[in-house]
C-alpha cells in the first residue's frame, strides 16, 4: 500500500544509504583504461533486456540521443538492461503502478563502464558530484541502477516532473519542496513504489536508484550488442 505512513517509514529507511551514495559520488580525476579489480566473489552477470519481461515500459533512453546534459549520443542503440532480479523488481513496480494510471518510464540502466568513464571526463568539475567517478565505477555499470519516470497510461506521454533529467541544481533533490503539489506527489509515489520492491532512492536525483545488493555484482563494459 502506498499510504502517507508508508511513505514516511520508507524514506526514514533510506537516510543512512542515501548519506553513503552521496559520499561515494565525490571524487578525484582518473585516467586509467580500466576500472579498479575489486576482490571478492561476485554473481555472474545476468543483464536482461527490460522490455522482454514487460513491453508495457516505456523506454526514453536519453545516452543514446543528443537529448541529455553532454549534447552528445553515448550509446550506439536505445536498449535497457538490468540484472534479472531487479528487472523483475522493475516489473512488479511498473504493474503496481497502473492502479494509478502510469507506467515506468526508462531514461537509462545498466550503462557499459567506458561510458560512465566519458560522462567524467564531459562533466565540468562543479558538477562532478554527480556523476560516478571512473575508478570506482557506477552502480549503473553493474546492471543494478537504474533513471526512471513515469508516463500517462491514457496519454503515453512523460509526467511532467518536478524537473527534468538530469537537471544538476537542486530542483532534483529528493528533499526540494518547490514544484507543484501534483509534481511533489508524483515524485513520491515513484519513489515509495520503486523502495517497496527493493530500490534505494538517492538522495541528489530523484529519478535514480540502486537496487539491493548491487555490490554483489561487478563493473561491467560489455556494450549492448554482446549482452
Ligand atoms: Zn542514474
Amino acid at each position: 500500500m502506498l499510504t502517507r505512513n508508508h511513505a514516511k517509514s520508507s524514506i526514514r529507511r533510506s537516510v543512512p544509504v542515501l548519506a553513503v551514495t552521496a559520499m561515494l559520488a565525490c571524487s578525484l580525476c582518473y585516467a586509467g583504461s580500466k576500472p579498479t579489480k575489486e576482490k571478492g566473489e561476485f554473481r555472474t552477470n545476468d543483464l536482461v533486456e527490460i522490455v522482454t519481461l514487460d513491453p508495457t515500459i516505456m523506454l526514453d533512453i536519453r545516452y543514446a540521443t543528443s537529448n541529455n546534459f553532454t549534447g552528445k549520443a553515448l550509446y550506439p542503440e536505445a536498449r535497457a538492461f538490468l540484472q534479472r532480479e531487479a528487472a523483475l523488481a522493475l516489473v512488479r513496480v511498473n504493474a503496481k503502478i497502473k492502479k494509478y494510471g502510469y507506467g515506468i518510464l526508462v531514461y537509462d540502466a545498466y550503462r557499459p563502464w567506458s561510458v560512465t568513464k566519458k560522462l567524467w571526463q564531459i562533466t565540468p568539475q562543479n558538477k562532478k558530484m554527480y556523476v560516478a567517478k571512473p575508478k570506482v565505477g557506477s552502480r549503473h555499470n553493474r546492471g543494478c541502477a537504474i533513471d526512471v519516470s513515469l508516463y500517462d497510461l491514457v496519454t503515453g506521454k512523460p509526467m511532467k516532473m518536478i524537473c527534468e533529467y538530469d537537471d544538476m541544481t537542486e530542483r532534483a533533490h529528493i528533499c526540494y519542496r518547490g514544484g507543484t503539489i501534483d509534481q511533489q506527489k508524483l515524485k513520491y509515489l515513484l519513489i515509495i513504489a520503486m523502495n517497496e520492491e527493493g530500490f534505494m532512492p538517492f538522495s541528489r536525483e530523484w529519478w535514480h536508484f540502486d537496487y539491493k545488493g548491487w555490490k554483489r555484482y561487478p563493473v561491467s563494459d560489455m556494450p549492448f550488442s554482446e549482452l
